[in-house]
């Protein structure tokens, strides 16, 4: 609590009493650390990358350049930092330009089996080569009509089957499903992956927020795509959640508007 006290004087310059004006600065501290934090946050995973560039880069001037293999290995290593960053970049406008409500949803009735479908498909490669089984439900009644943005639902299912794969090993399955529950639809990702443990499963939508940072890291992630998650969940006035059990698995869920389809059958 801060206190501005300023003094009330008669005309013959007596004091008669004081104006005392409380602020309440715990609000305004937590988020000014919380800015502060987030620039230590971001400048670290940019120090990261650009650390690995320059060490590479001199290793080369030294004279790795001359064997060939060495050098062809080192400036593909050098390209995929220089994508990390390109990527950390991309996602700090995007997170920041949702924050800011500077993005203007374009909402259009959604078939969820068609969208679905076109993540699976945008994974089904990337799901084959990781020995895991990608696929979609709708459960109950069809078609399931959601009211979204179908860029920036795609976007979320995109960011939820991303990481799924990066925590599901072979022999896994990783499902989409999406379900009319009274006026909302509730899509959901479940995978069969390595889960979250209970201590680190309520901050996982914090920015860069990670289990474990190497795998992260290795795997090329960010740190910001459960944040990107929901927020644009929360734009479309959803919720985001996850329930997950280490050795288990995970299961991300989200709900968005729903339309009545006319073909339903009542
Ligand atoms: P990134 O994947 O780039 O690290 P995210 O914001 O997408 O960042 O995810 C944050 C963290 O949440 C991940 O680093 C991981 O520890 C955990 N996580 C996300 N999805 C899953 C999942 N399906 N299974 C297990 N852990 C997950």
């Amino acid at each position: 609590l801060e206190a501005h006290v300023t003094p009330i004087k008669q005309s013959n310059g007596a004091i008669a009493g004081a104006v005392v004006l409380l602020h309440d600065v715990s609000e305004w501290r937590r988020l000014e650390r919380m800015r502060s934090d987030f620039v230590a946050n971001v400048s670290h995973e940019l120090r990261t990358p650009i650390t690995a560039l320059k060490g590479f880069a001199e290793t080369l001037l030294d004279g790795a350049l001359q064997d060939q293999a060495t050098a062809r290995q080192f400036v593909q290593i050098m390209q995929d930092e220089a994508d990390r960053i390109g990527r950390l970049v991309e996602d700090l406008l995007d997170l920041s330009r949702i924050e800011a409500k500077q993005i203007d949803l374009h909402l259009a009735p959604v078939d969820a089996a068609w969208i679905m479908q076109r993540v699976v498909d945008t994974f089904s490669g990337q799901a084959a080569d990781a020995g895991v089984e990608l696929t979609q439900e709708v459960i109950g009644r069809t078609p399931v009509i959601a009211l979204a943005d179908s860029d920036r639902l795609r976007q979320v299912l995109i960011n939820l089957v991303n990481n799924a794969l990066q925590f599901t090993p072979a022999g896994g399955r990783i499902t989409l499903s999406a379900e009319r529950k009274g006026d909302r639809i509730v899509f959901a990702v479940q995978d069969s992956g390595v889960g979250i443990p209970p201590a680190d499963v309520q901050r996982v939508f914090e920015r860069f927020y990670r289990v474990d940072k190497t795998r992260s890291r290795q795997s090329g992630g960010t740190g910001l795509g459960l944040a990107i998650v929901k927020h644009l969940v929360e734009a479309h006035g959803g919720h985001v959640g996850v329930f997950s059990e280490v050795g288990q698995g995970s299961r991300f869920f989200f709900d968005v508007a729903g339309v009545e389809a006319e073909n339903e059958e009542v």
